[in-house]
């Protein structure tokens, strides 16, 4: 069930955008899949979410659930964590509200996702930049955990195509990638409206290379590639395994290196970690910079929402910002999530931000902060046995003893920490949570066979200490 879950949310965000997923649909967790009666029980944080969620995707739930459950009726029941009869008070209030067209929140959300800026030139290939203006460096919040990504970025641009070429950033997700991507492209185009600048997303560069060739189409997709004067490769990573549009990319890279135009890439996983990408291809994206993003830390968390309830008109007291900001969360994303949720519960239920009120939305949820500190430890303590640190955990590297102990810190995760395979997934680098599902299962049929292995695995979780029963 749990990789089902994760399969749903994978098609929840590719339907409703990864924001209204982060904001909305993971708020709410799978909790118990009742097989006999075909129902689906989701638990929410609160009534707030959980009246929320039932009235805006409901149909989503059905449907896709259905679908990945083979059956062919369903009930999904939703249910807050613990309710208490001050939640249901609270239920009746919004649901009232909730039916009002559309929340004031949600209307700004939505005008803003499809604010993008003009395209400043149209050039005879009809190119658009797809630049959002709303990403921009003014609205980028520096600190420690990326400082250095958003100095090579302005410095990309003050040398264009000169100094960093190509720049590579590098972050986990949720961490301001596309942020300082889009920034680029507009500050550029505010220096100079005349130059030619694409932002893509590496998907979007595949579909447009399958189509040119289908439809016979290639000439004109080369040139209008090889006329940009900047860049902006989104989520390079996507382009693993697929060897002809690769070759395509290869080509177009060269023409623009070596016409020393500027070339930006994002990545989640470093070029040399990224298997299925052609190696001359690999070697090209580390030519020039580097720059990874890191998880921010807790004052420019604040930092972060400050700025963004301000933009949104909001004041958020120093207070407020702290404790959002304590309760989340290991990304930027996340935390944009519990921020919105947030600002549309007061705005609905007619509440200034208060303590109370922060408590009562964002919940029992985001225990995040700790999971991160149980992760760290029994990394620490994988360290002590095997010898790999974090990096390596981290890394795509395979070889055997880095695989095993790669495979006992997801054993341990999952028995200690009881987190999702999606969690686990996000701190090791892993996207694909199956991975995640079988090195649980190896370790665990190894156990039985090995006893060195078990022993060593029965000392791990006793340095681990008491949590769990352990
Ligand atoms: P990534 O591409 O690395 O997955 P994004 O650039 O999409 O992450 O960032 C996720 C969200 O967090 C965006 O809405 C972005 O504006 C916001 N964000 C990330 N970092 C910052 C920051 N330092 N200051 C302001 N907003 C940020
Ligand atoms: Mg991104």
């Amino acid at each position: 069930m749990e990789l089902i879950w994760q399969d749903f949310l994978k098609i929840a965000e590719a339907e409703l955008g990864i924001r209204a997923v982060e904001t909305w649909i993971k708020a709410v967790s799978f909790y118990r899949y009742d097989e006999s009666m075909q129902k689906v029980y989701l638990k929410a944080p609160n009534v707030f979410v959980k009246d929320w969620v039932k009235t805006h995707y409901n149909n989503l739930f059905e449907l896709h659930l259905k679908r990945l459950l083979r059956i062919d009726s369903i009930a999904i029941h939703f249910f807050v964590g613990d309710e208490t009869a001050e939640s249901v008070v609270v239920s009746t209030a919004v649901a009232e509200v909730v039916k009002a067209p559309i929340a004031p929140v949600i209307t700004r959300k939505k005008a803003r996702s499809t604010q993008y800026a003009p395209a400043k030139k149209i050039d005879s290939n009809q190119m658009i930049n797809r630049l959002n203006s709303l990403y921009t460096f003014d609205s980028f919040v520096v600190g420690q955990n990326n400082s250095f990504a958003s100095a090579a970025c302005r410095a990309v641009v003050d040398k264009l195509g000169k100094l960093y070429n190509p720049l590579l950033l590098y972050g986990g997700s949720g961490l301001g990638k596309t942020h300082l991507l889009h920034s680029i492209g507009n500050d550029v185009l505010s220096k100079d409206p005349n130059a030619v600048v694409l932002y893509q997303t590496t998907d979007r560069f595949i579909n447009e290379f399958i189509n040119a060739i289908r439809f016979n189409q290639m000439p004109i997709f080369n040139a209008k590639y090889k006329q940009i004067d900047v860049l902006l490769i989104d989520d390079i990573q996507f382009m693993a395994n697929k060897e002809q549009t690769q070759e395509a990319f290869f080509h177009i890279f060269n023409t623009l290196y070596d016409s020393n135009k500027q070339i930006v890439f994002s990545s989640d996983v470093l070029p040399r970690d990224l298997g299925g990408l052609a190696d001359r291809l690999k070697s090209r994206l580390e030519w020039g910079l580097v720059a990874d993003l890191q998880v921010p830390r807790l004052e420019t968390k604040i930092a972060i929402l400050k700025r963004k309830a301000f933009a949104q008109n909001e004041i958020l007291s120093d207070e407020a910002a702290n404790l959002i900001a304590r309760r989340a969360i290991s990304n930027v994303r996340e935390l944009e999530g519990s921020l919105i949720r947030v600002l549309a519960f007061a705005s609905l239920t007619n509440q200034v931000v208060s303590v109370d009120l922060i408590g009562k939305v964002l919940g029992q949820e985001q225990k995040s902060h700790s999971v991160i500190i149980e992760f760290d430890a029994i990394t620490k303590v994988v360290q002590k046995h095997y010898f790999y640190g974090l990096t390596e955990l981290r890394s795509k590297n395979r070889t055997k003893n880095i695989s095993l102990a790669r495979q006992v810190t997801m054993y341990l995760m999952k028995q200690v920490t009881n987190k999702s395979l999606r969690e686990i997934g996000e701190f090791l680098n892993r996207k694909d949570h199956t991975t995640i599902a079988h090195a649980i299962q190896r370790i665990d049929d190894l156990r039985k066979i090995d006893n060195d292995l078990d022993e060593r695995l029965l000392n791990l979780q006793r340095e681990l200490g008491s949590r769990n029963g352990f």
